[in-house]
Formats: C-alpha cells, sequence, structure tokens
C-alpha cells in the first residue's frame, strides 16, 4: 500500500509530495519546487534535514 507523505521543504519552505516508500533513512529527496537535496535522517516520525555538501 501506497500513501503520500508531505514533505516541507527547508529551503523553499514550500510543500511537496512523495510517496511513503520514499522514505527511507539516508534516502535523498529533490524539492519539487526548489531542487534541494533533502536527506531522509529518520523514518518515523519522518525527520528530514537540508542535504550539505562538503
Ligand atoms: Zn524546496
Amino acid at each position: 500500500m501506497c500513501t503520500d507523505v508531505t514533505i516541507f521543504c527547508p529551503d523553499c519552505r514550500g510543500r511537496f509530495v512523495v510517496e511513503s516508500s520514499d522514505i527511507v533513512e539516508g534516502e535523498v529527496l529533490e524539492c519539487s519546487l526548489c531542487g534541494a537535496e533533502i536527506e531522509v535522517v529518520q523514518e518515523e516520525p519522518v525527520k528530514i534535514q537540508l542535504l550539505v555538501e562538503e
């Protein structure tokens, strides 16, 4: 079963939706609004952070 999860982009503060199957710890999501890369740091509850490239 697939459910949609709303992600709040920490960069542009917009909202975009991904499938729950995309919420995997360590997975990098891309904001559909600003293209920022956002890392999933925790699955339940969902925690994300802006991916910072070193
Ligand atoms: Zn964004």
